[in-house]
């Protein structure tokens, strides 16, 4: 998507502050962190949100989901942290390419809406 603020971040067309990444995979962090560690991870493909997850793609969210622990130990949340994908309006997404916020390093609200 040559047009997508993530696609171009995963691209290094945009400067991001990384603390991962690998053939598949980029984790920066949030430019208007939320929380004392507040970290983006993407797939470098372009899938839209959480609606796009497919049989056919989702294998780059199993592998998210294997590095997110990584990224959460080497940011040293070991009292816990979130993580969070929003979908579509209703969840309030600003960027149409899929994310997944890790947010730590304090404790966090309860509420889930
Ligand atoms: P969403 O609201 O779609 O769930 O999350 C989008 C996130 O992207 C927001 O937390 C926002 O701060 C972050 N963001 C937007 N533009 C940029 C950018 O250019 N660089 C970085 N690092 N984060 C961004
Ligand atoms: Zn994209």
């Amino acid at each position: 998507m040559s047009n997508c603020l993530f696609c171009k971040i995963a691209a290094g067309e945009i400067p991001s502050t990384k603390v991962y990444e690998d053939d598949s995979v980029l984790a920066f962090r949030d430019i208007a962190p939320q929380a004392p560690t507040h970290i983006l991870v993407i797939p470098k493909a372009h899938i839209p949100s959480v609606d796009g997850i497919t049989a056919e793609n989702s294998a780059v969210v199993a592998h998210i989901f294997a590095v997110i622990p990584q990224i959460a130990a080497a940011e040293g949340l070991k009292n816990g942290y979130r993580v969070v994908s929003n979908c579509g309006e209703h969840a309030g997404q600003t960027v149409p390419h899929l994310h997944f916020h890790i947010l730590g390093g304090r404790q966090l609200a309860l509420e889930m809406a």
